[in-house]
């Protein structure tokens, strides 16, 4: 969002306070009509995301001044977008990108971000990751038996998270590929970090720095798709990327990969998984995974508050994010039967983790997994599954820190049981349900 855009929006906010709920026509129950994370925990205005433009608005008109309060309320916000949704139910206004700016002023200023979000922008620029991991050790996921082929024109991104903290969903996806006999390529020593955990904090001349770097690393090898098992880094590439650069190559969730594999009948599911699967859709690769479209036209003002755009601005409404392909897969595995929580697709709760809160506000993350928790139990599911290297580690600190039975999986580890070749994990899990 450019200046002039910002400028203009946070002096249109209504204060409906929408944005703190799911669309009323969404909405199936009392305990579960809500839409942010850091209203429901701080039920207090400023939190929400109106009151986040409020408080855009007053510093900008000289108000408010940065404070620690001000940058505790601003950076206790997942940037999950679900205030965003609810608003453009009705209305027009991108809080998301307001709060996203917001950041951005904040760190220009010299205010922001957090210390330990400062902490982990250092790590990534001394060695490539937010965790503070030696580089050297990125690749230490990968066995021996796993065939990777440096011709190939299908490059696998493993991400930071995947490689250093969850491996096994790295693991399942090469070991997919192989099976379905597609040859992929990874980048090895020259992976780095997307640049989402930067981006989303409002430090942008970094972010920029790293995806200058990581897109002419790719299109130097001549790689037509890259596939990601990290919603964060398949949003950052495929959403925010081209806000800054475009590039010549297609980006693929392993989900939309996986699901495409299964179609052209690449993929022999003969594994019995009878099971009850509850799907939480990731917020990367749910309602932010959708584009921004170019719009050009006149913004015609008709009464304080009130303007028309002609033609009519296209609305980032949350539909086109990846939905379908995710569900898809979950169908086709024998055995398992799928129920749905309250809050899906783009009206999906957040899992907590994202923009930062993981690493600077522990507590928010944990206490909103376990919401999310809560929503997948009452579904009667045995098993909560999703789509994110980041939501698999909050929700299952979730499962742990409220005792729940649920057992998690990424869809990755779910369709490597499925083709047999993870029978251990299966009969495992087969044991624990019983
Ligand atoms: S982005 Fe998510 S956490 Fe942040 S204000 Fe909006 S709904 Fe709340
Ligand atoms: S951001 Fe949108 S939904 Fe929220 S208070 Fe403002 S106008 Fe209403």
């Amino acid at each position: 969002m450019n200046e002039e855009e910002y400028q203009k929006m946070i002096k249109r906010c209504l204060r409906c306070s929408i944005c703190k709920w799911i669309p009323q026509v969404q909405i199936k129950s009392q305990k579960y009509a809500t839409a942010c994370p850091a209203i429901d925990l701080y039920n207090y205005h400023p939190y929400s995301g109106g009151g986040k433009i409020i408080l855009a608005l007053a510093l900008e008109m000289g108000r408010i001044k940065p404070s620690k309060e001000l940058l505790e309320i601003v950076y206790k916000c997942t940037e999950c977008g679900n205030c965003a949704i609810s608003c453009k139910f009705l209305y027009t206004l991108e809080p998301l990108e307001i709060m996203m700016r917001l950041r951005e002023k904040l760190v220009e200023t010299g205010y922001g971000p957090m210390p330990k979000q400062k902490a982990y922008i250092a790590a990534t620029k001394k060695v490539n990751n937010p965790y503070n991991e030696p580089h050297e050790n990125r690749m230490d996921w990968l066995p021996d038996d796993i065939e990777v082929d440096h011709d190939a024109k299908v490059l696998y991104y493993i991400g930071c998270t995947s490689s250093y903290r969850r491996q096994e969903m790295a693991l399942a996806a090469a070991r997919i590929m192989n099976a379905a006999g597609i040859p992929f390529d990874i980048l090895g020593d020259n992976e780095y970090c997307c640049g989402s955990p930067i981006l989303r904090t409002g430090d942008i001349p970094t972010f920029q720095e790293i995806l200058n770097k990581n897109i002419e690393i790719i299109e130097s090898r001549g790689i037509e798709t890259v596939v990601f098992s990290c919603a964060g880094c398949y949003d950052t590439f495929k959403v925010d990327y081209p806000l800054y650069r475009d590039y010549n190559f297609e980006v693929l969730h392993t989900v939309e990969f996986f699901n495409r594999l299964l179609e052209e009948n690449k993929l022999n599911l003969t594994k019995e998984i009878p099971l009850t699967a509850t799907y939480h859709d990731p917020c990367h690769l749910g309602r932010n995974a959708e584009r921004y479209e170019q719009w050009e036209g006149d913004e015609v003002q008709l009464m304080p508050l009130v303007s028309i755009n002609i033609p009519p601005k296209p609305k980032r409404t949350g539909k086109k994010g990846i939905y379908d392909a995710p569900r898809a897969i979950l169908n086709k595995i024998p055995g398992l039967k799928l129920v749905e929580m309250e809050r899906i697709k783009e009206y999906a709760y957040c899992c907590g983790a994202g923009a930062g809160v993981k690493s600077a506000f522990p507590e928010m993350a944990l206490d909103t997994a376990k919401i999310r928790i809560e929503e997948a139990e009452e579904t009667g599911a045995d098993i909560l599954v999703s789509a994110c290297p980041f939501c698999s580690t909050n929700l299952q600190d979730g499962i742990k820190d409220s005792g729940s039975k649920l057992r998690y999986f990424d869809i990755s580890e779910l369709l490597l049981m499925a083709l047999g070749l993870d029978s251990e994990k299966l009969k495992q899990v087969l044991a624990e349900v019983a």
